[in-house]
């Protein structure tokens, strides 16, 4: 078998084309959803997520604003400001860029978005609704998993789905948002014994580690899709995932490329929320 390289840019085209045409008729009405992105310090990789995210707001009609802090701002500087974009009605959705600087804690911050303005789904309570079932705002990277497979027709419902990785970010909620999918989830991490044992049983095989190239053939069954989450560095500093595309390309039915693919789909899915966050809140400032 060879595997289909997932056409990533295709995808993400398709959807932000349809992001546009809503924000356009937002604007029809006289409304702009609005996004702000907040960057503490000089992360140089921060900086550029950050222009990618205000860039794709351009792109689609999304006003957009980044507030950039020096490294050596307080907490409560942060949080103030913080306060001040939960009250601003030209704001629907608030992004901290993470990590912050090691003088403030992460927690707190994440905790002072208003719940309404969480558009990466970070907050207890937006973290709590996903849990239970809610609508509400959904964590972007794991949400553009499930809009790859959905946008492919790949069957999820009664697939074995394993996830290796359990962040906050992202093993956690993609673990819940396959199981509302119907899948028997897995989640595996580093204290999971027989890793490739359990990762060849797997359907779906979702990758969100952290290390470059570690999943291999050998890692994966005859025919299963494998998602790379994986935005690592090779030895030679090129951008990679955590999957080795080119060993595995044999084996699985579908993989997705690093870069190309997730990546951009975790933005287009901040433009969703973004737009759904202005939908609900109900007050907007007219655009221009
Ligand atoms: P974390 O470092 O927070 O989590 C990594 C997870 O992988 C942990 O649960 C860890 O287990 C597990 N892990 C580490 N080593 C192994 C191993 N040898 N075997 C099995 N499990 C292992 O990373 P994130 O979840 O934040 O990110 C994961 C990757 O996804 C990174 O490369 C990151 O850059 C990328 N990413 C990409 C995004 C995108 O938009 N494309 C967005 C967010 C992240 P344990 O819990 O036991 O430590």
């Amino acid at each position: 078998m060879t595997a289909q390289i997932i056409n990533g840019k295709e995808l993400v085209q398709s959807i932000r084309e349809e992001i546009k045409q809503d924000v356009q008729s937002m604007a029809n009405q006289g409304k702009q959803p609005g996004l702000a992105v907040v960057l503490v310090g000089d992360d140089p990789a921060s900086a550029v997520y950050v222009r990618n995210k205000a860039k794709a707001c351009e792109e689609v009609g999304i006003y957009s604003e980044v507030h950039k802090l020096p490294a050596e701002t307080s907490e409560s500087e942060l949080l103030t400001m913080i306060g001040q974009l939960n009250k601003d009605d030209r704001i629907h959705g608030i992004l901290v860029q993470l990590p912050l600087p090691k003088h403030i804690h992460e927690e707190t911050v994440i905790d002072s978005i208003s719940v309404h303005k969480d558009v990466d789904c970070f907050h207890p309570v937006n973290v709590g609704n996903l849990m239970v079932g809610k609508d509400g705002l959904l964590p972007c990277t794991p949400s553009g998993v499930i809009q790859i497979l959905k946008r492919l027709e790949i069957p999820v419902a009664g697939k074995h789905a394993v996830v290796i990785g359990r962040s906050n970010i992202v093993g956690k909620p993609m673990a819940m948002l396959l199981l509302r999918e119907n899948a028997t989830v897995t989640v595996c991490h580093s204290r999971t014994k027989d890793l490739t044992e359990i990762t060849k049983q797997a359907d779906i095989l979702v990758a969100a580690i952290g290390r470059a190239k570690m999943i291999k053939k050998e890692h994966v069954k005859d025919g299963a899709v494998v998602i790379d989450v994986g935005m690592n560095r090779d030895e030679a500093g090129k951008l990679c995932g955590d999957v080795d595309l080119e060993d595995v390309r044999d084996t699985a039915s579908y993989v997705t490329p690093v870069p190309g693919c997730v990546g951009p789909m975790t933005i287009t899915m901040l433009l969703q929320n973004t737009l759904q966050a202005a939908r609900q809140t109900g007050s907007y400032v007219s655009a221009e």
